[in-house]
């Protein structure tokens, strides 16, 4: 039973006597009553107080019953708030509007109280047990999405985010920070030799060693910590750990820790490991690098034989000198024309049928050659002339969806990403709104891709944004779903359509048991929230079948074509269907 404290109820009904006296009847109850006059009043008190249910007249003066049920589904805070309609007749056109709407019960006046009380806590305890059940749902995504289900320690994604945290606290303290990165050598022989459940046996007590020896250090901030990475692999962050000796020291008691034998099957086991360690400069590098650093300092490690250790330098790559050239010469690029778009089909599971595309840019250099979005798009980011070759895009985009719909080849989305950077940007409204108008395509033809950093812009601007956009008519969906930010909490109140399983997850889909259940979770979260979901990177039958058990509704992947110029692109669609 829904407990009554507490609960905020707003009731909007223009006749006074009415009114009070259900806001009394509900109160005796204990529920917390505001009342309104009319149902600008009453949306006034909602956005104020965000009640667990609304009770509304259909007809009222200055803004009605159906006006103020508009207005509580297109905000995103009150988008699932339970709303009860009570009206005089029951008028079939009425009811069906109501319905429509999405309004969740009516009650036709005059009603006795007991008939009130029980539609009132008929739809608090159906809100109460989806609430649970949508809580449950992230919790498991959170943790499946944030750590290794062999060994409890946080895997890459999640340390990827410690880092990016450890970072921002480093240059306000001033303090340095490091990322080990270990590699183990010898796993895959115990796999071979004994099975996976021995090497399974193995990788738990090193990750207990690793553990148990890290928290022994004296230093030990917030955000220091055992990660794996990946099969072999293991990082540790450290947060101001005094002198590079030290560091050094360290690394080679955690080298010795690992080294120790193991006990499996009765059997002593040996493994051998290598170290490299990558220091964050935090005037120069971005908090990504120091992961890419450390690993390329293992990497020179392990040339180095078993028992290695080896720091990142400057030399161990010359990304910098291509990268300050990229950036350079990005900006010329929109003018000389060596941008340009591919299309990726979109399918829709069941019917195997295009639905539409996803524009993906791509730079044709005139000595470099073909460069990849992968390496230019963040460098455009950094510079930002991401803004206007998303402009660019859009422009590009939408005129040809339009093209292809004006052939008969509709109904079609085009599905255009949307940098953080151009998100930030004030101009995007008009951005997006001269696109569609210039083209002349359908808001409803177009949806924009946004990744989860765009949470890191303030809850508040975004979403007031993604609202804003999605009155425009156009679609949205979230990208690269579970490679970014831990909140899952931000997804509900975002105004969604779709969110794309990023391909690393598809990927192994079928053969990593850990790689399922994330996706079944992301899935069944994201319909808990009304979303469809549209998987990336799908390249084999058995991922599309594995997917389409999952519910999963939309599939885009080599499987059914590589993004293709224009053209090709034109003539897939003119066949229109997958078999
Ligand atoms: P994304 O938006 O997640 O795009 C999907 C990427 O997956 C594309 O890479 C696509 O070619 C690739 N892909 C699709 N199917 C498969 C498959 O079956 N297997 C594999 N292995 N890969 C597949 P692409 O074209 O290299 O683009 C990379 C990223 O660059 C995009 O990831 C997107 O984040 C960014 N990007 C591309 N164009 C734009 C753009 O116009 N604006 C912005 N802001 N970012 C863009
Ligand atoms: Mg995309
Ligand atoms: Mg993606």
């Amino acid at each position: 039973m829904v407990s009554a404290e507490r609960v905020r109820i707003v009731v909007a009904e223009d006749e006074d006597a009415i009114r009070e006296n259900l806001a009394r009847m509900l109160r005796i109850e204990g529920f917390d009553v505001a009342a309104a006059a009319n149902g600008k009043e009453a949306l006034a008190l909602v956005r104020e107080h965000l009640p667990a249910l609304i009770l509304s007249d259909v007809m009222m003066p200055v803004l009605d019953g159906h006006g103020l049920l508009q207005a509580v589904r297109d905000d995103p805070l009150t988008s699932s708030t339970p709303f009860v309609f009570l009206t005089a007749r029951a008028d079939r056109s009425d009811l069906r509007t109501g319905m429509n709407l999405g309004a969740d019960d009516y009650l036709v006046k005059p009603f006795q109280r007991d008939e009130l009380l029980a539609a009132v806590r008929a739809r608090l305890a159906r809100r109460a047990t989806e609430g649970q059940a949508a809580q449950r749902l992230q919790a498991e995504a959170q943790r499946l999405l944030h750590f290794d289900a062999l060994t409890n320690l946080p895997n890459r994604r999640l340390m990827l985010e410690r880092v990016r945290a450890a970072s921002h606290q480093s240059q306000r303290s001033n303090s340095r920070l490091a990322l080990i990165m270990l590699g183990l050598d010898g796993l895959s022989q115990v796999n071979d030799s004994l099975g996976h459940e021995s090497g399974d046996v193995v990788l738990r007590e090193v990750a207990d060693r690793l553990f148990r020896q890290v928290n022994q250090a004296v230093f030990v901030s917030e955000f220091d910590g055992v990660g794996r990475v990946s099969g072999e692999q293991f990082a540790i962050l450290l947060e101001g750990f005094g002198d590079d000796a030290y560091l050094d020291s360290l690394c080679r008691e955690l080298l010795a820790t690992v080294e120790r034998p193991y006990q499996a099957e009765a059997q002593q086991l040996f493994l051998k490991a290598c170290a490299g360690v990558a220091l964050l400069d935090a005037a120069k590098s971005a908090p990504e690098d120091l992961m890419r650093n450390a690993d390329a300092a293992l990497h020179q490690a392990q040339q180095g034989g078993p028992g290695s250790l080896s720091f990142f330098s400057a030399e161990m790559n010359d990304r910098g000198v291509r990268r300050l050239r990229l950036h350079n010469e990005l900006h010329k690029a929109l003018e000389r024309s060596e941008l340009s778009l591919h299309y990726q089909a979109q399918v829709d599971i069941a019917s195997r049928r295009i639905i539409g595309f996803e524009a993906l840019m791509r730079w044709q250099h005139p000595e470099l050659g073909f460069i990849s979005p992968v390496e230019f798009i963040p460098i455009a980011e950094e510079s930002g002339v991401i803004v206007e070759m998303g402009a660019w895009a859009l422009n590009q985009a939408c005129h040809q969806a339009k093209t292809w719909l004006d052939a008969g080849h509709g109904p079609l989305r085009m599905a255009v990403n949307l940098s953080a950077r151009q998100f930030a940007d004030d101009e995007l409204m008009a951005t997006v709104t001269d696109a569609l108008e210039e083209s002349g395509l359908p808001p409803a033809s177009l949806e924009l891709e946004i990744t989860e950093s765009i949470a890191m812009q303030g809850l508040e601007r975004t979403v007031m944004m993604l609202t804003a956009l999605k009155k425009l008519g156009i679609a949205l969906a979230m990208d690269d779903f579970g490679t970014g930010y831990s909140s899952l909490s931000y997804l509900k109140r975002f105004p969604l359509d779709a969110l794309k399983v990023d391909q690393s997850f598809v990927r192994n889909i079928t053969t990593d048991p850990g790689d399922a259940a994330i996706t079944r979770a992301v899935v069944a979260m994201a319909h808990s929230f009304g979303m469809i979901v549209i998987a990336e990177g799908v390249e084999t039958t058995e991922h599309l079948e594995f997917l389409a058990g999952l519910g999963c509704e939309n599939a885009q992947g080599y499987l059914f074509s590589k993004p293709l110029p224009a053209t090709d692109a034109g003539a897939l669609l003119a066949h229109m269907k997958f078999r």
